[in-house]
């Protein structure tokens, strides 16, 4: 998901902290609106593997690359269901996620890596729990509020092949160059 359109900094200072640690990690192409992969379905991950874990490692490096807030591994072409989220407070790993319970409403701007330079207005629940295995596929539940929410539900969404364009209430708009030059002098 690419959140915050008006220009707030969604690149947090953990991530580059973290790409110098793990050198082996590789920028992976984002597939874009139109693609057949975005509409399919993903299947559990049934157990860690290298390259799994790679994959991982790979799709954080790529949202945090791109300035996104989560990915969604058909989004790098892998129909696995793996999420990477980081809303600015570290990055949240959730392999098999759903969720589990939801309550009251948000309705705001909503992005997608993968549908780039729009914006639309997407209506989510305020409070949203998942339940998911870590990277050493142990269970575990995990509450989000705000834009945290928001991404659970946009990033859980692309495991079932759905995007967040078909949800926007009043079509789609395109991120203007204002906004666009304000995030690059934040950077
Ligand atoms: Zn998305």
């Amino acid at each position: 998901m690419r959140g915050r359109i008006q220009g707030e900094k969604s690149r947090s200072a953990a991530g580059a902290g973290r790409r110098e640690k793990e050198e082996i990690m590789a920028i992976r192409e984002v597939r874009e609106i139109g693609d057949d992969i975005l509409t399919k379905k993903c299947k559990d991950v049934p157990k860690m593997t290298l390259r799994t874990k790679i994959l991982i490692g790979d799709m954080l490096e790529t949202m945090y690359d791109k300035c996104g807030v989560g990915l969604a591994a058909p989004q790098v072409g892998v129909l696995k269901k793996i999420v990477v989220i980081d809303v600015g407070e570290g990055p949240i790993v959730l392999i098999n996620p759903e969720i589990i319970e939801t309550s009251g409403e948000q309705t705001g701007e909503e992005g997608c890596l993968s549908v780039p330079g729009k914006w639309g207005i997407v209506t989510r629940p305020e409070h949203v729990k998942v339940r998911a295995l870590n990277q050493e596929m142990e269970p575990f539940e995990m509450e989000g509020e705000g834009l945290l929410a928001r991404a659970f539900c946009h990033e859980i969404d692309h495991l079932y092949g759905q995007l967040y364009v078909e949800k926007a209430e009043d079509g789609l708009h395109d991120v203007t160059y204002e906004q666009d030059e304000e995030e690059e002098t934040e950077e």
